[in-house]
């Protein structure tokens, strides 16, 4: 028996908002960031749990008090019946009546469960010498369903309906395993799009994209139609009339507004509209998805609960789910998510970027390869090509693809030096910048 003995966490911040990476029509100017936590036990085999909430600068001293504010709940007590039932441990951290108060399931708290729940997941990988995405496909239907929490989702999702699809992937799982280890998960790229780059830039970004093998990339609009319709039709000579062009407004429109200008963009055929308006409107998205159809709506990386991701379903609201690593509370609440898309029959293609949201989300869409949905027909990763550098295990894409993580893990540990070099404190260090 080991007890957790620590929960450490620590403000980190990364200077992007100096080059623009990042920049789209909501968020000129984001520092990415990362409220870190590590989970420390006293077992002998010195296995620490690593993960984080990704945040864009200020605000990330907050998030970093949400993570602490769980240390109660978890620190003195014996870490074998936490793996063991991780379904429970998400239950209980969730269901701390005071803390649920400030939600409940949403924003900063339950993000920080998430971090939490994520580190033990870490802890659970390496002591099972699996990395996450193995570890979770090599779990029984029942194991899983256990690890859902199904309360506010009986009325689209029971757990009966959950074991039906898990056991339907059952027989094609060793299968899909190898062909995941030989081929990798489809990838495709934001680098090209942000709003703050030049026309020259995108245009050499775009073709860079396609000559490295990625299936799709996507562009930033929402700030300026003229500069929209300029960059799109850019991008479209580079990559040709076929090639997927995806557009994302960051939440930036109304409804109503959304529609005149995916409408104005849609000679350029995008492959889908993401974020057109606020991710809590899930009618207004319903309402968009009709008026622009039949381009796709897409949406997720805000979402923030398993029963807006019910709710975008029953309205038929999107057409592409964007699950995020850490937006919810954790891998558990995320395999609910996954549940939801394939029962309803809609791919997933997730949100990452960020810093070291590649990293953490691969393992999700793997998982999801092997065990749930069983098909990477229309699925893709987000991939953007920042600050891999400061993981142990950085993402490795090969011909756009990202390759299998052998590492056991939840593949989110940073590199204790870019820990320290980048530790918040209070304003940006210009030596060693990565611009
Ligand atoms: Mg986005």
């Amino acid at each position: 028996m080991s007890r957790i003995v620590a929960l450490e966490t620590s403000d980190i911040r990364f200077p992007t908002s100096l080059s623009l990476d990042g920049s789209d029509a909501m968020n000129p100017d984001p520092d990415y960031s990362a409220a870190y936590v590590i989970v420390r036990t006293d077992a002998e085999d010195g296995i620490e749990g690593h993960a984080f909430v990704f945040t864009i600068g200020r605000g990330n001293d907050v998030q970093v008090a949400g993570i602490d504010a769980l240390a109660g709940h978890l620190v003195g007590r014996e870490v074998e019946p936490l793996l063991d039932d991780m379904g429970g441990v998400f239950r209980e951290l969730i269901g701390d009546s005071q803390l649920r108060w400030l939600g409940p399931e949403k924003g900063v708290m339950h993000m920080a469960i998430g971090a939490v729940i994520n580190a033990l997941w870490d802890i659970k990988a390496k002591r099972a010498g699996l990395p996450l995405w193995q570890l979770l496909s090599r779990m029984t239907p029942e194991e899983i369903v256990d690890l859902v929490d199904f309360r506010y989702l009986t009325n689209a999702l029971t757990r009966d309906d959950a074991l039906a699809i898990l056991r339907a992937a059952e027989p094609g799982r060793a299968d899909r395993e190898r062909e995941l280890r030989a081929t990798g998960y489809p990838g495709y790229t934001t680098s090209p799009g942000w709003l703050g780059y030049s026309d020259d830039k995108l245009e050499r970004l775009a073709r860079e994209a396609m000559a490295d093998g990625f299936t799709q990339i996507k562009l930033k609009v929402g700030a300026d139609l003229d500069d929209d319709i300029r960059r799109f039709r850019k991008a479209r000579e580079v990559c040709g009339p076929d090639f997927p062009i995806a557009i994302d407004a960051n939440q930036r429109w109304e409804v109503s507004e959304a529609i005149a200008w995916v409408n104005a963009l849609a000679e350029f055929h995008p492959a889908w509209i993401e974020e057109p308006t606020s991710p809590d409107d899930v009618l207004g998205h319903a309402e968009i998805a009709r008026g622009v159809a039949p381009i796709r709506v897409a949406t997720g990386e805000h979402a923030q609960n398993r029963v807006v991701f019910k709710q975008l379903l029953q309205a038929e609201a999107i057409q592409v789910m964007q699950i995020d690593a850490v937006r919810v509370a954790g891998v558990n609440e995320n395999i609910a998510n996954l549940l939801l898309a394939a029962k309803f029959g809609i791919p997933v293609c997730p949100h990452a970027g960020g810093v070291g949201l590649c990293e953490a989300v691969q393992h999700l869409s793997m998982f999801d390869f092997v065990a749930v949905s069983g098909s990477r027909e229309g699925r893709m990763i987000e991939y953007v090509d920042h600050l891999h550098e400061h993981f142990v295990v950085p993402t490795d894409i090969r011909g756009g693809s990202y390759t299998a993580p052998i590492t056991p893990g939840n593949g989110m540990e940073m590199k204790s030096a870019s820990r320290a070099e980048y530790a918040w404190t209070g304003e940006h260090r210009t030596e060693g910048v990565h611009v």
